[in-house]
């Protein structure tokens, strides 16, 4: 401490970039509601998580993998990457695997933006696009949803500046569930400048049951400036180990490898994403789940006359109203934890993952009670 009372510390200041950060709001921990409302038994629906747990094939992966722990893993991930290419009819130079999705982001980040850069980004959507802009000292254009939170193809083109680098598309998007159209992405896709890079972030692309809608990858093979963007923390079920990829021309994946650290995929996360993407039955009964699931809480939301968007993916946005705060504390206190939409410029919203069947239940019923004794 100097005499003003300041640590020596304070006065070595960080890039100005930092203050304009957000700190990333994550759903709460199951432990951490236990501890803070002294309850035993707590659901988590708030991360999107699978609640069918992971692929069993992966932690038969992992257990393989465990004596090999003192040697650095594969730097490019091959096992996997060669996975990825014969699972999605590219070439394995199409790939590049990263430490989650997020890390895919400021890997897009740091390789393309400069100071004053744009993106553009829909509204809203996944908090992460601004984050890496934010911190490679870029610029955010939010282009709102339309009704109903539909994309709009003319609203992110009347967005578009010379200054223009990155579009990002989030189909289905977080958090609203709702998706764009093949036929739209590719109107986008033909109309955008070629100096622009368009991410198109499929975190949710095995729940998207309708068949007009696209995951981007024909666009890469056709040659597109798109980089899609994928996680195995979703319906793989591996939240907890961070792995994810994108996929994208030669090209884009050469100058995103150049900034990427050596050895950013740890050994089990690469073992076990092999396997998952292997393993059919888990993805498939995943899938079953969420559409029942999704059935089961639009006929609950639909007795208690709660409107709600209909999700392409394995969330629910509801609109709960001018109480919606009050009872995302309430749903807390009674051991059911969702997202408060808050964060997103949704005050009266909130964001539901589907669960288990059980799960989804409990929520309904817990819903139900602290709305009776609202009245
Ligand atoms: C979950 C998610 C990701 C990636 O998450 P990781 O756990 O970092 O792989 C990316 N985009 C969206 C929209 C997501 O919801």
């Amino acid at each position: 401490m100097n005499e003003a009372g300041e640590t020596q510390e304070l006065r070595i200041t960080p890039r100005q970039a930092l203050g304009r950060l957000k700190p990333y709001t994550a759903g709460k921990p199951i432990w951490e509601v236990q501890q803070e409302y002294g309850l035993d038994h707590v659901i988590k629906l708030a991360s999107n998580e699978n609640s069918l747990g992971p692929s069993p094939k992966a932690l038969q992966a992992i257990q393989k993998q465990l004596p090999d722990l003192h040697r650095y893993p594969d730097e490019r991930a091959s096992g996997l990457t060669q996975a990825l290419a014969e699972h999605l009819g590219l070439t394995a130079n199409q790939f590049i695997v990263t430490n989650g999705g997020d890390e895919l982001i400021m890997l897009i980040s740091r390789a393309y933006l400069e100071l004053g850069d744009e993106i553009v980004v829909p509204d809203p959507t996944f908090s992460e696009y601004e984050f890496g802009a934010f911190l490679m000292s870029g610029t955010v254009i939010k282009v709102p949803l339309r009704e109903q939170f539909a994309f709009s193809v003319e609203d992110i083109l009347a967005a578009i500046t010379e200054r223009t680098k990155i579009v990002y598309l989030c189909t289905p998007n977080n958090p609203t569930g709702t998706y764009i159209s093949e036929l739209e992405m590719k109107k986008l896709l033909d109309r955008l400048p070629a100096r622009v890079l368009v991410v198109i972030d499929t975190a949710y692309r095995h729940y998207a049951t309708e068949p007009d809608y696209s995951d981007g990858i024909d666009y890469i093979k056709m040659g597109y400036p798109v980089i899609t963007l994928n996680t195995f923390s979703k319906i793989y079920g591996l939240a907890g180990i961070r792995v994810g990829y994108g996929a994208a021309s030669e090209g884009i994946i050469r100058t995103l490898l150049q900034v990427k650290e050596p050895f950013n995929v740890n050994v089990l996360a690469q073992a076990a994403a092999t396997a998952a993407l292997r393993d059919d039955e888990h993805v498939q009964s995943s899938c079953r789940m969420n559409e029942q699931g999704r059935q089961q809480i639009y006929d609950g939301l639909d007795r208690l006359s709660i409107p709600y968007s209909e999700s392409m993916s394995n969330f629910i946005l509801a609109e709960l109203g001018e109480h919606a705060e009050i009872l995302y504390f309430k749903l807390l206190e009674n051991g059911v934890i969702v997202r408060y939409a808050k964060g997103w410029g949704l005050p009266r919203h909130i964001r539901i993952s589907v669960g288990t069947s059980e799960e989804n239940q409990r929520f309904l019923e817990v819903l139900e009670e602290i709305l009776e004794l609202q009245d």
